[in-house]
This record gives structure tokens, sequence and C-alpha cells, in this order.
């Protein structure tokens, strides 16, 4: 026999497309590494664009977004695994009027939330990454968790994208700090039945960990938020990377379930 890891049959719900210009690989390379390693089905969730011009270097010209949906919707048209047509979108302040009626228009599949910057601070780009030095740190994952609350109660995303990202360099707050200040925002993510996603890539970054935590995972699975598995792939090579990690802590935590997801209507599915 020879190592080739034992295929995971979980959906792998995000992932990118070149249009967003810091991936690579054409979206049939993603389907074919995901046909390859068993993943039943797989949802592109490329940078949503904004007409306002936020944050232009990391995602598509709003001019090209109906490209992105001819290349899914060409995908889907034959073969396997199943693909789904999603998006990863920022919440920032400002961005609700734009989002609230662009969203619903599209008919994605999948819509996650995600925030990516503290007021004009990237805090997960490398570039920025020195301001880190200079920042009180539990003041910054305040502020991220405040605007991860207002991304709930938007009632725009299905689910939340990498929950901790803050800890992509190795900043974090105590543990019973970082509690006091998740605890009430996940409650807002139960009460608004939104999920969160197991999401790999952090494995690949510096600080070597799923996000979210074990900690955050397990207040999570207190109340009940659902749960999906992504790779965050900016790659073909990527896809369905660490999935034997995210199912472990799945069960470790004490999850059984995870939802599946089509014309934005989640299903609870049993975990493998
Ligand atoms: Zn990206
Ligand atoms: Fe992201
Ligand atoms: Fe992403
Ligand atoms: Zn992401």
């Amino acid at each position: 026999m020879d190592a080739v890891a034992k295929p995971i049959p979980l959906p792998d719900y995000h992932m990118h497309t070149h249009l967003c210009r810091h991936a690579e690989g054409e979206p049939s390379s993603y389907r074919t590494a995901a046909a390859i390693q068993g993943i039943p089905e797989i949802c592109f969730t490329d940078h949503c664009p904004y007409p306002d011009g936020y944050d232009p270097s990391h995602r598509m010209e709003f001019a090209l977004f109906h490209y992105y949906r001819q290349m899914i919707t060409e995908l889907q048209d034959n073969g396997s695994p199943s693909v789904l047509f999603g998006i990863e979108a920022d919440y920032y302040g400002g961005c609700e009027d734009f989002l609230g009626n662009w969203l619903p228009a599209q008919h994605f599949d999948f819509v996650l939330g995600s925030v990516h910057y503290i007021g004009n601070w990237g805090f997960d780009n490398p570039d920025q990454q020195k301001s880190w030095d200079s920042i009180d740190v539990k003041s910054a994952w305040e502020e991220y968790f405040r605007l991860i609350g207002i991304l709930a109660d938007t009632r725009l995303f299905d689910a939340v994208g990498h929950l901790d990202l803050p800890k992509k360099f190795g900043h974090r707050p105590k543990d019973r700090y970082l509690k006091e200040m998740a605890q009430p925002v996940l409650d807002k993510i139960a009460e608004a039945g939104m999920g969160i996603e197991l999401n790999t890539s952090g494995l690949r970054k510096p600080v070597g960990e799923i996000y979210p935590s074990p900690l955050l995972l397990s207040l999570a699975c207190e109340r009940e938020i659902p749960i999906c598995f992504g790779s965050d792939a900016h790659t073909p090579e990527e896809i369905g990377a660490g999935f034997d990690q995210a199912l472990k802590l799945a069960h470790e935590i004490g999850y059984t379930d995870c939802f599946i997801i089509k014309q934005r209507k989640k299903q609870s599915q049993n975990l493998p």
C-alpha cells in the first residue's frame, strides 16, 4: 500500500479563483483535485467585488463578476463532484446597502461572511503584519468581534468565515478574555441561524491551527451552531487540505453533524 491519505468525504465550501488576483489554477482543476480526494461537493467562494472600490487588490473587478458566474455555471453543467456557486463577502461598515440588494439578486448557494479589516488595517495581510507589534492585542480582538457581531446582526450571510482570523500570525488574547468577548458574538451567530466554518488554512499559516480554535469551537457547539468545512484553497493543491484534522477536531469537540447548503438553505448531515 502507498501512503496516500484516506479520502475524507466532506464537502469543501471555501475556495478562490484566479479572478481575485492572488489565487491560481482553473476552476476545473479545483474540481479535479476534489474528485481525486473523494470530496463529494465543492463551493467556490471567491472574494466579493464591491462597487465602492473596497480593498481592490484582493478581489475581482466588479465588472468581471459576470465572468465568475459564467466559469462556475459552465462547471455545473457536467461532471462531478457537484459545484456550488458561492461568495466570500466582507462585512465592513457601509457595505449593508449594497450587499442587501446585490447578494439576493445573484442567487448564490452560499454566502460566507468574513472580516479582514479593522478600520483601514488589513490585519491578516502579511504586508501589514508589523502593525500587530504596536497595537493593543486585546483591543484589536475586541474590535474584530464587535464587527463579527454586526455581521451576524445584518442577517446577510449564511456562515462566518475563519472566525478567529486575528490569530493568523500568533497574536491572541488570554483565553478568559477571548471567552468574554466571543460569547455574546456566538450568541448573535446562533440567533441569526448562521453557521461557522472549520477553515483549515490556519494550518498553513504561522499560527499552525485551524480556525476556530478548540475553545471557540466548543463554545459554538454548546450553542448548536452548525459547522461546515473549508480549505480556503487558493490553488487546486490546497483543496481538502487538513480535512482529516478538521474532522478529528469536530468529533473531539462533540459535533456529530455538519451542514450542507444549496440556494442558501442549510441541511444537516452526519459527519463521517
Ligand atoms: Zn484570498
Ligand atoms: Fe478570508
Ligand atoms: Fe477565502
Ligand atoms: Zn478566506
